[in-house]
């Protein structure tokens, strides 16, 4: 970290929230496996068509009684693609028939994948969230980001969506999108981008959807890579630091959530999960060993990455249920 930078933990202190406590399980978040159709040059989990790590069914057990015997609301399904994986479609279901609600997260480009065309149709009837990830709306900087062609199927998968009712006001199904900058720059303040991007996807491409959120670059795997090949890693961990806001801080996504790795480790984050920062500071790491008391209170792992989390308006996409 350059010295320049206050340590995370000090601008915690700044504002009384130090040390970051957990206040509630209200989302657990799934990661099921490292797969992906896609490669991109940003990816904070590195993830790839030949990664091969995939959650396997006893995780998946009890990721499911969990949500059950805890009554934990929300489950929130991640990856790589998690849609790749062999057993999504029945954790879905099983997961919506404890009673909490799912949110899963695309890429948009996978329902282009012919075997996956019906997914928009079983979301529908399970009533999951979409939350997709359109890294801008236009196809120069999301091409850039995710590779050639990538802008066209991800507004052909954005129509399909439409089609199945998702993002259509009155359907009752959500389909939120997630934008990140596509380079070593903060995102642009949501609301206003929420506006342009529904002005420009609709005038454009008839596409509609529900809300928007931007989200910064995580100073760490991919990205990490790219800006050191730009050596522009200090300035932007500077830029983020720079941009602290107390407020953002106080509402980051760990402290309502914990994240399963594919294989059973806990963490209070993706982005945590992917720097490999095990829950800590005297709770369980690993879900065979779960104790929602101790979980649900403990102290979150904190480093300067979280920068990323607390700049300006805040980056937490839990993907809020709305
Ligand atoms: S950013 Fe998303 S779509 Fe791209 S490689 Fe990573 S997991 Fe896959
Ligand atoms: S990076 Fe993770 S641990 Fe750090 S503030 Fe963000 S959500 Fe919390």
């Amino acid at each position: 970290m350059p010295a320049a930078i206050t340590p995370f933990d000090d601008a915690l202190k700044s504002c009384n929230l130090y040390p970051l406590r957990a206040e509630g399980i209200a989302t657990l978040q799934v990661n099921l496996g490292k797969k992906c159709n896609q490669a991109c040059h940003h990816c904070h989990v590195e993830a790839g068509p030949n990664r091969t790590e995939m959650m396997g069914d006893a995780v998946m057990e009890r990721c499911l009684s969990l949500l059950k015997e805890e009554r934990i609301p929300v489950l929130d399904i991640t990856g790589g693609a998690p849609e790749m994986h062999p057993r999504y479609r029945t954790f879905v279901e099983s997961a919506r028939g404890t009673g909490a609600a799912a949110m899963t997260r695309c890429n948009l480009t996978i329902l282009r994948e012919p075997e996956m065309h019906g997914l928009p149709a079983f979301w529908k009837t399970h009533n999951v969230i979409v939350v997709a990830s359109l890294p801008y709306f236009r196809r120069e900087e999301t091409d850039a980001v995710r590779g050639k062609g990538v802008f066209e199927k991800s507004i052909e998968a954005l129509k399909h969506l439409n089609e199945t009712g998702y993002g259509i006001e009155g359907s009752g199904l959500t389909l939120n999108l997630v934008y990140n900058p596509a380079g070593a720059f903060l995102p642009a303040p949501q609301e206003p981008m929420e506006r342009q991007f529904r002005a420009e996807l609709k005038r454009n491409h008839g596409v509609a959807f529900n809300h928007l959120f931007a989200m910064s670059n995580m100073p760490i795997a991919r990205f990490k890579d790219y800006l050191n090949r730009k050596n522009a890693h200090d300035s932007y961990l500077l830029r983020l630091a720079g941009a602290f806001n107390p407020a953002a801080a106080e509402n980051v996504m760990c402290r309502s959530m914990v994240s399963v790795g594919w294989d059973g480790f806990l963490f209070d984050c993706d982005f945590n999960q992917m720097l490999g920062l095990r829950v800590n500071h005297g709770a369980p790491f690993h879900i065979n060993d779960w104790n929602q008391r101790a979980l649900a209170g403990r102290q979150i792992v904190t480093g300067a990455h979280c920068y990323g989390c607390t700049a300006g308006q805040g980056s937490s996409c839990g993907g809020e249920i709305s």
